[in-house]
């Protein structure tokens, strides 16, 4: 930690002395709300309160410029910067009449982190920066308050110690280095709360916590006001790239380009007596979206104390008791700032000696169920109109409103062991993890866990991303459990104080109720209720009345779900389709409003039953003959299938895709099994394990596989176009008249001959099949654009098809070289490194993919330009490749059934984005 290492003019590089680094807010104020960008969200909104006259402190933002500058330079500054930050302290100085480093009136400032969307708790804050062992002096005497100063001074140390010179614990065991001397401290007084300390107390803490800072940094706490900014402003920037804001980032697409802000502002003291306080609010309730004043305070604190859940604090509600007139002024603050704003506000505010001050706004987090209810309700209450209320709403926010709640049976059943504070909704059963690690490691081997800890710290987001559901014993609703789990959409359930969590022990302790590690644990995020054991779960509400099993009357959360949906399919021009092997999944998909099936894997079909013996009689047989005497058997099968999924999607498309994966994925691995397989099929053991052998390949993935097994067994595509037609027959000469219009399509294409020699087979047997049964029908044949060669020769392949569906998953398996199936090796490095901003096979590469993608849909249609185009890989259940999938003009996007209300969302948010 040094003064600022600021850049010589590079001559040859055009210097950007002449740019603006700082802004200026308070009495004068140059920056507003769209300058996000430049000053970040926390930056941008304080310029924008200062100049609607709310009561901000005032101070200056440095720019995001500054930190790409910074890590564009080896971690050095632009050389104008230093006199800009002098000047801007200056200028508070001037305007509070206070001195920065000086005896007599100190200025302290705060320095907090600020990038362009909010990542909360993420990157690094200092608060009381300026005190050194002579301004606590000036400090003590201008406040008339000798304990406020000294209780600043050593928070600023340990603030500044941890963040700024890494003192912190060293492993995720040990606790806070600076922690465990205040505890010790304490423990030796025999007080319990830091409000005991006396004076002379604090400045014991003092000198202890300098020792521990020479101690393990071999370096003095820093005395110079100057070296103590730059270090911390240098923390900051530097906190942009550390662990936690990678995972963030990766977690909410944040780029690493966008850079963070940092925001000097004077101090104001929520610590100066109990005639101050300080506390976090919310415009209405993040947790269920209800209009509501909501959010908690401590009386005599600083800021931290609230976000870091030391203390558990009080309702706002109870403000209105304990300081009327300051309760008034912040109803007051909060109608301005929604009305201002627009959104729902998550605010923080400080009370000094009555005076309220606010510190920062910005667009509160929220649940899922929160952001579909603030948007619907704020549309209702004219605050935005539709398209925004669209916007607001993240699409994969839609999810909560599906997701399992607890059974209301089970729950009766269930003994309560305590309960704390609802802070994420919905239900969540697991086994007991005490470390993010531990988390981590349990879900790996396949369990659900929930993570109980005191209270959590940035550090353990990675544990909380792995967690069905966060408990913890500490924090209020603001916390940074509560704030995450919100965020994340995890059940979360805080400051359950009646809780005892021993990390050494490993157990969690409630009244007699004694619970290990690995134990099953519920948690109820809705009520707050916590629950011994496992508690089963049942559908959703929404689902319920989906399926008919209650009276949309019955339900908000319908309501809800209805209205948003209703305006989703209004602003759309995607069609939104489903991937469906069965007629249950089909109906789940309509009732959830699929408007057809973009993808029905004929392979998960020959799983069930008999029917696998017969896909392996198949498969084994040693000539056609036996192998058309095998398919014989499974052609009634598949018929009677596609016949349920027909009538299950009344009416609207379905697109088959014929047999694609590596035939072995059919034959039995265990020795038992093939024993039994050639018992049955009455051939010899020894040539079951010959069959199986010769089939083996090296890479099966780019083997075998897709249309190369119909090239190779035409029989087999003859079977399925069969069955697909006679299906279609059947249902169109049943009573009740459903159109049928099937789309066959063609896997693992890269050749238009392939495409051909497949065509040939189907136009054949749909002409035999409307000879036999008398009836005339239309259909489809079109292919997969899943190898790299389709793409490119697109135009060729169009010649043939009558569509396109981009098999996104093969393609980026063959288009990056990159097995889907065995990523784990280096896929942490690679997102550590951040090579990859998302999993490519989440996400839709956009870049490399993407182009390909592109190139073949302006190939495709160079030859045909109505030629329909659909995706049906994962990623067409991706809110950010769906608005990829609308800008190059496909027609619709197929996804898994619980996907289809989010990826409707999703394409109308595209459209909205878009246009
Ligand atoms: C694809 O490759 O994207 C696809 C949908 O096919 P599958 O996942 O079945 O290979
Ligand atoms: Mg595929």
């Amino acid at each position: 930690m040094s003064r600022p290492q600021i850049n010589k003019p590079n001559k040859n590089k055009k210097s950007p002395k002449s740019k603006k680094f700082v802004y200026e807010f308070g009495k004068k104020t140059d920056g507003n709300t769209t300058m996000r960008e430049l000053l970040g969200g926390k930056g941008a909104n304080l310029a924008e309160m200062a100049s609607i006259g709310l009561p901000v402190p005032p101070g200056f933002t440095i720019s995001t410029e500054v930190c790409t500058y910074y890590y564009d330079h080896q971690q050095r500054y632009p050389a104008a910067l230093r006199q800009s930050v002098e000047s801007s302290v200056t200028s508070v100085e001037k305007q509070l009449g206070k001195k920065f480093g000086g005896r007599k009136n100190p200025l302290l400032v705060s320095v907090r982190s600020g990038a362009r969307d909010s990542m909360p708790g993420m990157m690094d804050t200092i608060l009381n920066l300026g005190l050194n062992d002579d301004t606590v002096e000036g400090l003590a005497d201008v406040s008339n308050n000798p304990r406020f100063a000294w209780d600043c001074y050593r928070r600023f140390i340990q603030m500044y110690g941890g963040v700024v010179m890494g003192v912190t614990a060293r492993t995720e065991e040990e606790e806070d280095p600076f922690h465990i001397i205040l505890e010790k401290l304490k423990h030796s007084l025999h007080i319990e709360s830091d409000n005991e300390l006396s004076t002379a107390n604090l400045q014991t803490l003092v000198t202890r916590y300098k020792a521990l800072i020479r101690k393990r940094t071999r370096s003095a706490f820093p005395q110079d006001v100057m070296q103590q900014l730059w270090g911390a402003i240098s923390a900051v920037f530097g906190s942009w790239r550390n662990d936690r804001a990678i995972l963030y980032r990766q977690e909410y697409d944040i780029p690493a380009e966008w850079g963070t802000a940092v925001n000097v502002q004077a101090m104001v003291f929520g610590n100066a007596g109990n005639d101050s306080a300080t506390g976090v609010a919310f415009t209405r309730d993040p947790a269920n979206g209800e209009k509501m004043f909501y959010g908690e305070y401590l009386i005599n604190a600083q800021g931290e104390d609230v976000v870091a859940g030391v203390r558990t604090p009080n309702a706002i509600s109870m403000l209105a008791k304990e300081m009327p007139k300051s309760f008034k002024d912040l109803e007051k603050v909060r109608a301005k700032l929604e009305k201002h704003f627009k959104d729902m506000q998550d605010f923080e505010f400080t009370i000094e000696k009555k005076k309220l001050f606010i510190l920062q706004t910005r667009n509160g987090k929220r649940t899922g169920l929160a952001a579909v209810r603030i948007a619907v309700e704020m549309q209702k209450e004219r605050l935005m109109n539709v398209e925004t209320a669209l916007l607001k709403i993240p699409a994969e926010s839609i999810d909560s409103l599906l997701v399992p709640v607890f059974d209301p049976k089970a729950l009766k059943a269930a003994t309560v062991i305590a309960t704390g504070l609802p802070a994420g909704p919905g239900g969540a059963t697991g086994r007991i993890a005490f470390t993010a690690a531990q988390a981590e490691k349990a879900t790996r081997e396949g369990k659900k866990v929930v993570l109980c800890r005191t209270e959590t710290s940035p550090d353990d987001l990675k544990g909380m991303l792995h967690s069905q559901g966060i408990l913890t014993s500490r924090g209020g609703v603001s916390s940074h459990a509560a704030l995450v789990a919100r965020q994340l959409g995890k059940v979360c359930v805080c400051g359950a104080s009646d809780i005892k969590i021993n990390y050494e022990k490993k157990t969690l302790t409630a009244g007699k109720t004694v619970l290990n590690e690995g134990d099953y644990i519920s948690i109820d995020g809705t009520t707050g209720a916590i629950y011994k054991g496992m508690i089963e779960s049942t559908d959703s509400e929404v689902k319920r009345v989906l399926e008919g099993k209650l009276k949309p009357s019955k339900s908000y959360t319908y309501e809800l779900f209805q209205t948003v949906m209703k305006w989703a399919d209004k602003h759309r021009s995607l069609n939104i389709r489903t991937n469906a092997d069965t007629p249950n999944m089909a109906s789940q998909a309509v009732a959830f409003g699929a408007e057809g099936i973009g993808l029905c894997r004929t392979e998960h079909m020959f799983f069930e039953g008999d029917r696998i013996d017969y896909m392996r009689q198949m498969i084994l047989a040693a000539d056609e003959v036996q192998r058309r005497s095998a398919l014989k058997k499974l052609l009634p099968f598949q018929k009677k299938d596609f016949v349920g999924i027909f009538k299950a999607m009344n009416g609207r498309p379905v697109t088959i895709r014929l047999l694609d994966p590596p035939l072995h994925e059919f034959l039995p691995q265990d020795d038992v099994v093939r024993r039994q397989l050639a018992e049955r099929l009455d051939v010899p053991l020894d040539f079951v394990i010959d069959r199986i052998k010769s089939l083996h390949e090296e890479n099966p993935m780019l083997g075998c596989r897709g249309c190369r097994l119909g090239i190779i067994y035409p029989e087999i595509t003859e079977m399925q176009s069969r069955a697909i037609f006679e299906a279609t027959a059947q249902v169109l000469k049943g009573k009740k008249k459903i159109k049928v219009k099937p789309e066959i399509m063609i896997p693992l294409v890269g050749f238009r001959e392939e495409l051909a020699d497949q065509l040939a087979i189907v136009h054949r047997v749909a002409k035999e099949v409307m000879k036999k049964r008398k009836v005339r029908f239309s259909y489809l044949v079109g292919t997969m654009i899943e190898v790299p060669r389709a793409a490119i020769t697109a135009d060729e392949i169009a010649k043939e098809a009558d569509f396109f569906s981009f098999g996104t998953n093969d393609l980026t398996q063959t288009a990056l070289g990159l097995s889907r199936d065995d990523m784990g090796l280096f896929y942490d490095e690679y997102q550590r490194k951040e090579i990859y901003n998302k999993n490519p096979f989440a996400s839709i590469d956009q870049r490399g993919v993407g182009k390909l993608m592109e190139f073949a849909v302006e190939r495709g249609r160079s030859t045909k330009p109505d030629l329909k185009l659909g995706i049906c890989g994962e990623h067409a259940g991706d809110p950010n490749s769906i608005d990829f999938c609308h800008r190059v003009g496909l027609n619709y996007a197929s996804c898994s059934p619980p996907r289809v209300p989010i990826a409707r969302l999703a394409a109308a948010q595209a459209k909205l984005r878009n246009s």
